[in-house]
């Protein structure tokens, strides 16, 4: 393990070092410095694995970085990462690649009223790159004694008696079938009076502990899933387009009213500076094209005239993929009896409780906020850690979080319950309708194909090369087909093996006629695919640490 310090028992140790993690980190050293807080990521760096947007209200990080980090306004970080506040915020809908309606005067005579549509106007909110958000809150933690430890798996969390006890580390330097070579690492245990889960989207320890710690969900997570391209435009471009400029837009190709296709979701271009946009698409994982690829939608969106006046000609220059939890309120973890989000002395922060407000489809103020609602919660019950949750749970309740989950509660389940083209004006009184239950992703995979296709075959390996993603060649597989006979007797005939398709980074092959994760070194570590196979038939695991994407600016 990194340094010569004895690491196998800390007061607190944090599994994920993304905004809500460092936040939680931050929040406990500040209040109480002479505790050990331990932050473990699997990236080899902070923000390596973190994609956004993202536009980031200022009210959390203002309150996270006023704590931490006296004078940091003139810090050369806080130039360049927030650099850029939106004074040019707009919504568009695309009937057809050529016809759009602007619907910003819409939105905002919605916040007027005090409409839930009224929380899509983004204008003050920082542009940022939450990669470098990450990096730069690490580099904060550490100044103030805390450990971020880069490059290092968790592969499960240790309960006793019901109580968390701390974390496994992931084993490394195995073979590919499994034998221990010369680097051989055994799994360490890293002991912690607290846990607190902060993996983001679907995290794999998160999930455990929720099955092993008896939590639930009133109602299904759901999930979408963000491609997204940074590309290098020429001085002109970036000139017209306007670097304090955020653009969402609803419609094509993602929905087309009544001819289809009809997926949930949307598309965004935002200023990067350094003559920069970002620009990608975001999709509902209950779209029901079995042939569908995510990356062609992203294709034709930048083939509309709108975005092809900017993005012409321009050069990607980093490119990404990642899940986004879009279930709201009912799909937050809780304790069955008690309601908390966690147990005792462990508790669940940011993306992977789900914090994502579907009304702005933005969660990393959410994730910064329970961050630091988790870190005082802790900070302040060290003494009887069996309350931390409890504490949290109230802390949460209480906060903005919740007031915008609640208000948010029902607008995806409309979408999920009536369709896109009939969700899409319901969803404007989706309060006032009953609370509806979603099924799973997955479930909602049929035989229908999606009508926009024709461009040509997308550059799946262009794109994970973009991400610079890889991984230890020589380990096992971190992703199992569970039946390869379900491939072949009912998914191929009914479906045609849509994971070849949808995997935004090209993993799944036919070879030999049968399906494999033949390219799992090019992995994302989106997890789209445990979530959307049509029969729930892939398993994803965490492979070694420092294995995955190294997202630089996204
Ligand atoms: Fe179909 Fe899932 Fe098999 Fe892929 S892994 S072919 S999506 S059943
Ligand atoms: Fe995402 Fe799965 Fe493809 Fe990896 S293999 S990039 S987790 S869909």
């Amino acid at each position: 393990m990194a340094d010569n310090k004895n690491f196998n028992k800390v007061s607190v140790i944090i599994v994920g070092a993304g905004p809500a993690g460092l936040a939680t980190a931050i929040t406990i050293k500040k209040q109480k410095p002479h505790l050990d807080v331990c932050v473990v990521e699997k990236g080899a760096d902070a923000g390596n694995h973190n994609l956004s947007g993202a536009a980031l209200e200022k009210l959390q990080i203002h309150q996270l970085l006023d704590s931490a980090a006296a004078g940091w306004k003139d810090t050369e970080q806080a130039k360049d990462i927030l650099a850029r506040t939106i004074d040019n915020d707009n919504v568009y809908m695309f009937l057809l690649p050529k016809i759009k309606i602007k619907i910003t005067p819409f939105i905002k005579i919605a916040k007027k009223l005090g409409l839930g549509l009224g929380q899509m106007v983004h204008a003050g909110d920082y542009l940022v790159s939450v990669s470098k958000l990450s990096k730069w809150l690490a580099s904060i933690a550490r100044q103030n004694g805390i450990e971020v430890l880069t490059g290092f798996s968790v592969e499960d969390i240790i309960l006793e008696n019901g109580k968390a006890a701390g974390v496994f580390l992931k084993e490394q330097g195995l073979d590919k079938h499994g034998n221990k070579q010369p680097n051989y690492a055994a799994p360490e245990k890293i002991y912690a009076d607290v846990v607190v889960l902060a993996e983001g989207c679907d995290g794999l320890i998160t999930e455990k502990f929720i099955e092993k710690a008896g939590l639930q969900r009133k109602d299904n997570q759901l999930y979408s899933l963000g491609i997204k391209e940074i590309i290098k435009v020429s001085d002109q471009q970036y000139k017209a387009f306007g670097d304090g400029t955020s653009i969402h837009s609803m419609g094509y190709p993602i929905w087309t009213p009544f001819i289809g296709p009809a997926m949930f979701g949307g598309s965004f271009m935002y200023a990067m500076g350094d003559n920069k946009i970002a620009v990608g698409v975001i999709v509902g994982l209950d779209f029901k094209y079995c042939d569908f690829n995510p990356q062609d939608a992203l294709t034709h969106f930048k083939n509309t005239p709108f975005a092809r006046q900017y993005l012409s000609d321009g050069q990607v220059v980093e490119a990404g993929a990642k899940m986004i939890p879009e279930g709201g309120l009912n799909a937050i973890p809780r304790d069955r009896e008690t309601g908390d989000i966690g147990k005792f002395n462990t508790v669940i922060v940011g993306d992977s409780a789900g914090f994502v407000n579907m009304l702005k489809i933005k969660g990393l103020h959410n994730a910064i906020e329970s961050g630091m609602l988790a870190g005082k919660a802790i900070a302040k019950n060290m003494h009887n850690t069996n309350n931390i949750a409890a504490d949290y749970t109230r802390l949460v309740d209480a906060s903005n979080i919740y007031r915008e989950m609640y208000s948010a509660r029902n607008f995806r389940q409309t979408f999920v319950k009536l369709g896109a083209t009939f969700g899409m004006p319901f969803s404007i009184i989706s309060n006032l309708l009953p609370q509806w239950k979603a099924e799973k992703d997955y479930q909602a995979m049929t035989s229908a194909k999606y009508r926009y296709k024709g461009n040509k075959e997308f550059d799946k390996d262009t794109f994970t090369a973009m991400a610079a993603t890889e991984h230890r060649e020589e380990q096992p597989s971190h992703l199992t087909i569970l039946d390869p006979k379900i491939c072949i007797d009912k998914c191929t005939a009914k479906f045609n093996r849509p994971c070849i398709t949808f995997c935004p980074a090209g993993v799944y092959e036919t070879v030999h006629d049968e399906v494999k994760p033949a390219n799992p070194s090019n992995c994302l570590h989106c997890k789209t695919c445990q979530r959307k196979c049509p029969f729930d038939n892939i398993r994803w695991t965490v492979p070694e640490g420092t294995g995955g994407p190294r997202y630089k600016n996204m």
